[in-house]
């Protein structure tokens, strides 16, 4: 089972209430079980919403406010949604398809913190959470080798 970012399969969860959609992401979902997660809406933030990102330890939305515990909380409830649901199909979890780039599911590349369209190194919130249960994660920028 795959845990895959829900913008990148059309759903309008993105911050400005648009999506991400990518056609290769939503042909690999359409053979492949997964579970559909995301962590800024799980936490009940609203789309649209300011956008946010990450600075130093802490993540911030675009008027100042201090937003990490909400990502802390989405991360944790997504992982918690995707192991659920891999123990009730009797499946593991192969790996993860994230949104590049964000400070949820941004992996080894994300914004700065800076809102100038800047990157820096780093993982997003769920990114990081995955890598921990060593989940193998891949952006949308990255293609999987269909079976
Ligand atoms: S990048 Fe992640 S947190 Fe942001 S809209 Fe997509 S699924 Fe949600």
């Amino acid at each position: 089972m795959y845990v895959i970012s829900a913008c990148l399969l059309g759903e309008n969860c993105k911050y400005n209430g648009g999506n991400n959609r990518c056609q290769w992401v939503v042909d690999f979902a359409a053979a492949h079980s997964h579970v559909t997660v995301c962590p800024e809406t799980q936490a009940g933030l609203p789309a649209p919403r300011p956008p946010a990102e990450i600075l130093g330890e802490r993540v911030f939305d675009e008027t100042g406010k201090d937003l990490t515990a909400d990502f802390v909380r989405g991360a944790r409830e997504c992982w918690q949604l995707a192991e659920q649901a891999a123990k009730k199909r009797g499946e593991s979890i192969e790996g993860a398809i994230l949104k590049s780039k964000s400070p949820s599911c941004g992996k080894d590349r994300i914004y700065d913190g800076t809102f100038s369209q800047s990157l820096t190194d780093g993982d997003g919130y769920l990114a990081r959470l995955l890598k921990e249960h060593q989940i193998h994660i891949i952006t949308e920028k990255e293609n999987i080798e269909h079976d």
